[in-house]
């Protein structure tokens, strides 16, 4: 067998570990072995990869292979898990930089080696590729850098517009598609690369800017599947089955995460990338939904009430993660389940600041699969519910979505927690969530409001429900 059978044969057998690692990540309880499989595939790829015979120094790649594990390592270790998704749109970015970089210098070695014969001869699929390479990956770059940005405080959050935003974006497409046909036709001008990348770079900037920091999860979704589809397009320029493979796989597993968060959210993807959410801070509103109507309650009291409770809900949401409430979490229903009490928890796909937010958390706990129901198989349960407990979620449970037409989240499906007999409010204040809107769940008859940090309280409330 000839080398360059076996390199394919490897290849594919790593292409196979990818396509099962990610159907693993569909399931919490298959997502491990998923994440292993597709850690072996990508172990496999790159080995192989390195026995190329085209390799002559093996200096520089081991020390950006170590460079690389050593940052990949302390960021895995250090980042809080709420400041995952600008990690995650970071690791985008420096997918896009590393095909422009790659199709680039394939494309000014092949250059070079072909003036140096005296004729210049590069395919078609090599020159698109390298256009589409460069292109994508530039937009990929930048842009994920302006949504890390955001999300990080170091670009303003909110939507920048202007007047002529999308001509401006048109026009910049079209510069920078006129100057891929150039180069397409004319390879040999390398310095039209650079201008390529540079339009590129700034269309990443355009298209991003305008949109607001709360919509910025789902654009890093998407430029995912951009990092993917550049990817792709350096595999073509390689000639590399993996590559071209892998890229395919990113980018269509990118575009799907965010067709599914857009329809968690009722919004169109266009409505993102060109409408942005209306946040209003509707402080005059706020007053009229909550006065006088707000009933605020103790921890003993809630803990008497969970004593007398058959079935319980826990519906867990972005404040359980920034106050790392998930210990006392698991706590308190070991407690309630010693007492033969039912507990599930009602997880929305949006809950959090990225999908699976939750799920992550609790598992993190050991809390079983089996208990953690997805929105459409708990919501109609929770009319038989007793008590439900909202621990640091707001958007997710606020009925505006379900009852008010002119809502910015109007027809988003929530989590129907209004229905139980008794719903707890676990959260610091009155404050919005991400949405920056009120929830006349917290007016509602048969709502109690617990305020105080989500930790704290479920450590008082786990201490007063076994002295119950
Ligand atoms: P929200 O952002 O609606 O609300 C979170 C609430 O947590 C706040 O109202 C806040 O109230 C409370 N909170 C914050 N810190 C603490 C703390 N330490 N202790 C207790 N409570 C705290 O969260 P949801 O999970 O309900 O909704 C998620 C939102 O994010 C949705 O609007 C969704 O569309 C959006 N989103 C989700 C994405 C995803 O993939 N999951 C991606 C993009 C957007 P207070 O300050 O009073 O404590």
């Amino acid at each position: 067998m000839t080398t360059a059978v076996l390199v394919n044969l490897a290849y594919l057998v790593a292409a196979v570990l990818f396509i099962f690692g990610l159907k693993g990540l569909t399931h919490p309880k298959s997502a491990v072995r998923g994440n292993l499989m597709g850690a072996v595939g990508m172990l496999i790829a790159i080995v192989v990869t390195l026995l190329n015979e085209q390799i002559l120094s093996y200096g520089l790649i081991v020390t950006g292979l170590l460079v690389g594990a050593a940052i990949g390592i302390i960021l895995a270790l250090s980042i809080k898990m709420t400041a995952m998704p600008q990690l995650v749109g970071l690791f985008n970015g420096f997918g896009g930089i590393a095909s422009v970089l790659v199709a680039g210098a394939v494309l000014f070695q092949v250059m070079m080696s072909a003036a140096g014969a005296g004729v210049v001869e590069a395919g078609l699929q090599f020159t698109i590729a390298t256009v589409a390479s460069g292109l994508i990956g530039a937009v990929t770059f930048l842009g994920s850098l302006i949504a890390f940005g955001k999300l990080q405080g170091i670009v303003t959050e909110k939507p920048v517009r202007y007047p002529g935003e999308q001509v401006v974006k048109v026009l910049i497409l079209l510069a920078a598609l006129a100057v891929g046909v150039y180069l397409v036709m004319n390879p040999a001008l390398t310095e039209y690369y650079w201008i390529l990348v540079a339009l590129g770079a700034l269309l990443g900037i355009v298209l991003v800017i305008p949109i607001g920091g709360a919509d910025m999860p789902i654009v890093i979704a998407l430029l995912n599947s951009y990092s993917g589809l550049a990817a792709a397009a350096t595999g073509f320029v390689l000639s590399n089955s993996i590559l071209i493979i892998s890229g395919s796989l990113v980018g269509a597993s990118g575009i799907i995460l965010t067709t599914i968060m857009c329809k968690a959210m009722n919004r169109s993807l266009a409505n993102v990338l060109f409408g942005g959410v209306g946040a209003v801070q509707q402080s005059a509103q706020m007053d009229d939904i909550y006065e006088g109507k707000i009933k605020q309650t103790s921890a003993d009291e809630v803990a008497m009430i969970l004593k007398t409770a058959q079935r319980v809900v826990i519906v867990p949401g972005y404040g359980m993660a920034v106050a790392r409430a998930q210990t006392p979490v698991r706590m308190l229903t070991e407690s309630m389940e010693a007492d033969g009490i039912e507990v599930e928890f009602g997880i929305h796909p949006v809950a959090g600041r990225m999908p699976g937010h939750m799920n992550v958390l609790l598992a993190e706990e050991d809390i079983s699969y089996d208990k953690l129901r997805e929105m459409d198989q708990i919501n109609p349960s929770f009319p038989q519910t007793d008590v439900t407990i909202v621990l640091g979620a707001n958007d997710v449970v606020n009925p505006q979505a379900r009852e008010a037409a002119d809502s910015p989240i109007a027809g988003m499906p929530i989590l129907n927690v209004d229905k139980s007999r008794t719903v707890v409010v676990i959260k610091r204040s009155l404050s919005p969530g991400f949405a920056g809107i009120p929830n006349p769940l917290f007016a509602a008859d048969n709502t109690l409001m617990l305020f105080g940090d989500g930790k704290k309280v479920m450590e008082e409330l786990v201490a007063e429900y076994k002295e119950a």
